[in-house]
């Protein structure tokens, strides 16, 4: 039987885009349909901009540091159309480069809505086109709880593109995206709240973690208010007035919520196909990626398995070398080192201090919390939290956590020898990098707490 395609891709994201290029080089013929734009959540409203916006918001702090090491900074004021525009000129190259590499690789791009009709049969805004693979890869799409007025709220979708900053926000959500989110706003002026339903933000997350990460965002200036859910959102003036559950009402000038992102699998004809989808609408693969029909893979956020574009890269590739490379892989999903974009930003790979024990570890922990160097003429008094998880057994360094500047660039490279089941012993033997703050991750000398 022929086919349009050896391999149809739905969605030009960061698992789309790597599947459908590796693809292309082993020979498959490929398409990729895309219905916004090509490079998807990270490239064009994501990981990118959102970076640039932190950078951006960090230069307030940085102008305050500037004078204890004898800089006078003059007159400051910041602009945030310049930031928009210059975002947008980014963003534009980058979508141009990624729709250049795909064509570059031989990937034919199709634009519009695609859904499956079966097996081998996809539908691009109506139009029947088949395929010997069709690889799901559309990512997630912004969840919003069902309150009165919610349609006044925005997500991080519109957050890239609001036309006047509000003097005050709200944003609600204690992950990623809203400590990421928060610390933007707050670093550019914005009178920021973060509203949070728990007792601490970062569920998941090691509890000194995020209790550090929480006093630091209150030093900063940030309200935060735990243990509180929004009822209901009215227009009152410029802004909005909001109820909160237990009847306290507050008025602010913009609402956000980032309360997590699920599938985009509704309007996709899965399951009319037949494909098996999970209670929140994820795809369910194997650890192939392949679904329960055999023609059909999906890769990326849409899986549900970690919402993190260096995964969905990698778990685009593992596919285009299983299926179009005779060489199976399996994407090892259990040590994901990560990056909150917070301010200041954390740094993890492994396990946190009370998942080590729930999982039966004895463990040592090595902890500390100190100004750096930097600081100490900047006049800041933020803290940086340096934390090693260690198995008593095995020396094995179960876990690494930072909260402090360059954690992202640190975990990085503590993550390579944390994946290579690194002890604390290699820990101890490798001479340290004088005056940082890593260095602290390889001095430790006595452990904090042992059990
Ligand atoms: P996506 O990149 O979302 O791509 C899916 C594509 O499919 C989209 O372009 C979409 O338009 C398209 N599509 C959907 N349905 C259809 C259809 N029916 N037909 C045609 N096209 C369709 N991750 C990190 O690792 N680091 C970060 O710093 C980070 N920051 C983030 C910040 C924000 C604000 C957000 C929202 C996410 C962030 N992420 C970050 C997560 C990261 O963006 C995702 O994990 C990653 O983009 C997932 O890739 P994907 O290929 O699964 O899906
Ligand atoms: P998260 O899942 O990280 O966080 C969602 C938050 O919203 C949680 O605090 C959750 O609370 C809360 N929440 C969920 N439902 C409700 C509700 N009905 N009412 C009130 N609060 C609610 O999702 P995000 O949206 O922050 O980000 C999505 C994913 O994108 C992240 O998990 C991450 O994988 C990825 N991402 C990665 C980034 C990075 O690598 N730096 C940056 C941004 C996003 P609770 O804890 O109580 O469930």
């Amino acid at each position: 039987m022929s086919y349009d395609y050896d391999l149809f891709v739905i969605g030009a994201g960061s698992g789309g885009v790597r599947a459908a290029r590796m693809s292309a080089s082993y020979g498959a013929k490929v398409a990729i349909a895309e219905e916004y734009r090509v490079g998807g959540t990270c490239v064009i409203r994501g990981c990118v901009p959102k970076k640039l916006f932190v950078y951006a918001s960090h230069y307030a702090e940085d102008f305050e540091s500037a004078a204890g090491f004898g800089w006078q900074v003059g007159e400051r004021s910041f602009d945030w159309p310049t930031l928009i525009g210059n975002k947008d000129k980014e963003i534009d190259r980058l979508n141009g480069i990624y729709i250049r590499n795909l064509e570059a690789s031989g990937v034919e791009i199709l634009s519009g809505h695609a859904s499956v009709k079966d097996a081998h049969t996809v539908l691009l805004d109506g139009r029947e086109i088949s395929a010997k693979y069709i690889l799901v890869a559309v990512g997630a799409t912004p969840f919003m709880p069902e309150i009165p007025g919610i349609e006044h709220a925005i997500t991080s979708n519109e957050a890239f593109h609001i036309e006047t900053l509000p003097d005050d926000i709200m944003v609600v959500g204690g992950g990623y995206i809203a400590v990421e989110f928060a610390g933007i706003f707050n670093g550019l002026g914005v009178n920021t709240t973060l509203v949070y339903r728990g007792e601490e933000i970062l569920r998941g997350f090691d509890n000194e973690v995020r209790t550090h990460l929480h006093g630091e965002l209150v030093k900063k200036g940030l309200t935060v208010k735990t243990e509180s859910d929004i009822a209901e959102i009215t227009p009152s003036g410029d802004g909005y007035e909001v109820t909160f559950k237990d009847g306290s009402k507050q008025t602010t000038g913009l609402v956000m919520y980032a309360t997590g992102r699920v599938p985009k699998t509704d309007d996709l004809g899965l399951q009319q196909a037949g494909v098996a989808l999970g209670a929140r609408g994820e795809v369910l693969v194997d650890a192939r990626s392949q679904t329960n029909i055999d023609s059909i893979y999906a890769v990326g956020d849409v899986t549900e398995r970690a919402q993190l574009t260096p995964v969905a890269i990698r778990e685009g590739a593992a596919f285009a070398e299983t299926v179009f490379n005779n060489n199976p892989q399996e994407v090892d999903h259990s040590l994901i080192p990560t990056a909150v974009f917070s301010q200041p930003p954390i740094g993890t790979v492994g396990m946190g201090e009370e998942q080590a024990r729930a999982a039966g570890h004895a463990i040592d922990v090595y902890a500390t919390d100190f100004r750096t160097l930097k600081d100490t003429l900047s006049g800041s008094d933020e803290k940086t939290l340096m934390k090693l998880i260690v198995e008593q057994d095995s020396d094995k360094i179960l876990g690494l956590h930072i909260v402090g500047p360059d954690s992202g660039e640190m975990i990085q490279a503590f993550g390579v020898a944390v994946t290579m089941g690194a002890t604390k012993a290699q820990f101890d033997a490798t001479i340290a990098v004088h005056p940082t703050a890593a260095e602290e991750l390889v001095t430790f000398k006595q452990p904090r707490s042992a059990s």
